[in-house]
């Protein structure tokens, strides 16, 4: 997705991802991908993919990294150009990289922190990177202008979502791992419903062998 306008929206492929076989959610290989939202004021990075060097991720996930510093450079940036770090949520493959990320402000609803203790959640090294801030949130957020947090509890207790407008008055919506909200004035976005989602993942946790997080 690319606007016209003022922003523009580029989407960076971080990593390849084979669960293993004897997970439920197990499937072939696919992309992880974070989102460049290029803004007047300052570059956003929307979810920052998988962690490199967590050997439990490695053995149930056999992630295959594609360099961020590289992706970031195809638009002319470095990593530490990003202003402004937007985790949809703390599972391993959506927050796995922000320790690159300490220059940045990094925002994650407070609810989500607070799910992210428990065991087996995600990689605590990775959700909460020594020396990184994280910025906490609750609730909805104008992050700049044309760029909306929307907090979009389900898949996780403190999923967000962004709605980003192209400048051209074109909201678009970017889930994390949830379905797309309704755009401001295009639906009530409180009637979604909140709660645990089907996800896989829920069904394992607590299951040593897996982590809580099914990456999709
Ligand atoms: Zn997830």
């Amino acid at each position: 997705m690319s606007g016209a306008g003022a922003v523009e929206v580029h989407r960076l492929h971080l990593s390849d991802v084979t669960p293993a076989p004897h997970l439920p959610w197990a499937r072939p290989t696919f992309p992880v991908f974070g989102l460049l939202v290029v803004h007047p004021d300052g570059p956003i990075l929307i979810d920052s993919g998988v962690g490199i060097g967590n050997r439990f991720i490695d053995q149930l996930y056999s992630p295959v990294h594609h360099s961020i510093d590289e992706a970031l450079d195809r638009h002319g940036l470095r990593v530490d150009d990003v202003t402004t770090v937007i985790t949809s949520h703390l599972h391993f493959d959506h927050c796995g990289q922000n320790s690159r990320l300490g220059g940045a402000t990094i925002l994650v609803q407070r609810a989500e922190v607070d799910a992210a203790t428990a065991a087996l959640y995600t990689v605590p090294e990775w959700a909460f990177p020594p020396g990184v801030e994280l910025t906490m949130i609750d609730g909805d957020l104008e992050v700049a202008n044309g760029v909306q947090i929307i907090a979009s509890p389900g898949h996780t207790p403190g999923h967000q979502s962004v709605v980003i407008d192209d400048g051209h008055g074109n909201p678009h919506t970017i889930g994390g791992d949830e379905p797309p909200v309704p755009p401001p004035g295009h639906g009530d976005q409180r009637a979604r419903p909140v709660g645990p989602s089907p996800s896989p993942a829920r069904t394992m946790q607590g299951d040593p062998r897996t982590l809580h997080g099914d990456p999709r």
